[in-house]
């Protein structure tokens, strides 16, 4: 007899009785039946809860009936996921002190890691690729010879110097000094940045700072150089509330090792920072620091030849001229004209260009210095207003003497929310002498204001807005150096205020930060005030009178969007 199909409950029954089924499993759990027929089907059967009937036939025919207890089975499982979840637990915690021993045996290790030995084909940067720092560069230069050459020096009696301390704004090119020098010296080179020092664990800087120096004793004669040793350098006690004594002791290290090794020991130290007002007066004292080279923020000069520095691994168009985009970035450190240029590069492969064009570095200064341009502003009473305001900026600049020329004037507004600017070109004698007369500055105040008097006139005193607030604010800071630092006031010439403006923490506040009187304050106040209230007059006395030019240059500028010097000069007939 062979069953093709799902045997219904009475059909297992009569098989059972007639003696066809081989043997059954029962699994009461499931309710259901496991019937293996002699003819080798197998099937599964739905019963009862409690079957009797079904036992009861088993019996009578004499067919093997096991019982399946899935609970046993499940709790079988059950201990196999505990146990697994205990063993992945021992594991992950084994895992855990693993890390926490190697951590430890970083922490102990700390102090041998640390100063990157530089070898001599990894140097591959000279003096010709620094550029635009000159004097700083000769004078490194001088150091290195009497590394090399030490005879001229000793016969003199004279001594090599101990340490040099690049000081200067950031991206200037210090840490780029630092390794031309390393290229050029052909001396083993440490470096090491100030920060390496200070870790977190007590001590560890000053036995770094040892370290350092044993080693460097080894390979004399070599450079040491601590790039940015600010970190570590600073005045002693000068926090609030206690020094830092970790790095007070560090600090005490490097003193301690800048006196202890021997005289004409062949080791040069070289430290470079941004801070020099916060360094700790001891670095400085002879036979530590001795030599001070600063690497200031190039002129002209220097920007075209660090562009040109640049210029040597990205394809310039041959209308791109160098000097022209100098001109254009004054205040622009080394760092920033390498950035310039990159992100011009980047703005011609994504145009798909093969050469870097005038545009490009345009749109790349744009970005740099300004923002990202989003979409353009409808035309609106809003793109109005904007217009005027920045027409008043730029016609001011063209129509005062000794004041910042226009370089353009656009609409193209910015993701910064920078609806209009005007890009001014500094006036050359002013950026490269870095004098600046009273003259000039009170006419960058005018300038300044010149936004705002546009809306006030054009618009009237209700209708001014709060986009003038940046102007406000960089107006007032000038009349107040004007006032308080250059003697350029009524005040006479006395000086109220001291150039680092920065508190540095402890030491500024706990010395009185004004010195003068309640009395002199309120004057101050008084004369900034007059300077901003007279420029303010100047700048509307100047623009009321030529309406009609405002408004043929805000035509132009909303129909053009960009008004570059030429066309600016033109359309104002000056
Ligand atoms: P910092 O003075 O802050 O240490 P860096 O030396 O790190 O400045 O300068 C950063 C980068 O800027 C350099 O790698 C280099 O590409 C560029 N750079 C800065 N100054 C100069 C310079 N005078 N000549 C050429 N490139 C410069
Ligand atoms: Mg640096
Ligand atoms: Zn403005």
């Amino acid at each position: 007899m062979g069953l093709e199909r799902q045997p219904t409950y009475s059909q297992l029954i009569a098989e059972l009785n007639a003696g066809n089924v081989k043997s059954l499993i029962l699994v009461p759990e499931r309710r259901e039946v496991v019937a293996l027929f002699n003819n080798g089907s197998e099937f599964t059967i739905p019963i009862l809860l409690n079957d009797q009937q079904i036992l009861r036939s088993a019996e009578s025919s004499g067919t093997p009936l096991t019982v399946k207890d899935l609970s046993a089975t499940r709790a079988q499982a059950g201990i196999a996921a505990n146990l697994t979840i205990i063993l992945m637990i021992v594991i992950g915690l084994t895992f855990l002190l693993k890390r926490s021993v190697s951590v430890a045996n970083r922490a102990i290790g700390f102090s041998k890691s640390q100063p990157r030995l530089k070898s001599q084909d990894q140097m591959n940067i000279r003096f010709e690729d620094v550029a635009g720092v000159k004097e700083a560069a000769e004078e490194l230069n001088e150091v290195v010879t009497f590394l090399l050459k030490p005879e001229s020096l000793l016969k003199l009696g004279a001594k090599i110097p101990r340490g040099v301390l690049l000081v200067g704004p950031p991206g200037t090119g210090k840490t780029l000094l630092a390794k031309a020098i390393a290229g050029e010296a052909g001396v083993p080179f440490f470096s090491i940045a100030g920060s390496e020092f200070v870790e977190l664990f007590v001590g560890v800087g000053a036995s770094r700072v040892r370290d350092l120096f044993s080693q460097a004793k080894q390979k004399s004669p070599c450079i040491i150089f601590i790039d940015e040793i600010d970190a570590v350098g600073r005045q002693r006690g000068a926090g609030i509330g206690g020094g830092n004594d970790e790095r007070e002791q560090t600090l005490n290290q490097l003193l301690t090792e800048m006196d202890g090794f021997a005289d004409n020991s062949g080791v040069v130290v070289i430290a470079a920072t941004n801070r020099p007002d916060v360094l700790d007066s001891a670095l400085m004292r002879p036979g530590r620091f001795d030599r001070r080279i600063s690497v200031s923020l190039p002129d002209r000069k220097g920007r075209t030849e660090i562009l040109s520095v640049h210029a040597r691994s990205r394809p310039l168009a041959p209308e791109v001229s160098l000097n022209d985009w100098a001109i254009k970035t004054p205040g622009f450190s080394g760092a920033e004209l390498e950035n310039l240029l990159n992100e011009a590069a980047i703005l011609t492969a994504r145009y798909n260009n093969k050469l870097i064009e005038n545009i490009h570095i345009e749109q790349a200064l744009e970005r740099v210095t300004i923002g990202l341009p989003s979409s353009a502003l409808q035309d609106s009473s809003r793109k109005r207003l904007i217009a005027y305001h920045e027409i008043g900026h730029a016609l001011l600049a063209s129509l005062l003497p000794h004041a910042d020329k226009v370089d353009k004037v656009t609409l193209l507004p910015r993701t910064n929310g920078i609806a209009g600017f005007t890009r001014f070109w500094p006036d050359e004698d002013v950026v490269d002498s870095g004098l600046l007369t009273k003259g000039y500055l009170f006419n960058r105040l005018i300038v300044a204001l010149g936004g705002r008097a546009a809306e006030i006139i054009i618009f009237g005193e209700n209708e001014i807005t709060q986009g003038a607030s940046g102007d406000l604010e960089s107006a007032t800071k000038i009349a107040r150096e004007m006032v308080t630092r250059f003697g350029f006031s009524q005040l006479g010439p006395v000086s109220l205020e001291s150039t680092s403006s920065e508190v540095f923490l402890g030491r500024d506040l706990i010395q009185a930060r004004r010195g003068y009187s309640e009395t002199t304050g309120q004057a101050v106040d008084e004369q900034v005030k007059h300077l901003l209230l007279t420029a303010m007059d100047r700048a509307m006395k100047l623009l009321s009178p030529r309406r009609k030019i405002m408004d043929q240059l805000v035509e132009a500028l909303i129909e053009e969007e960009t008004l570059h010097s030429e066309r600016f000069l033109a359309l104002a007939g000056l």
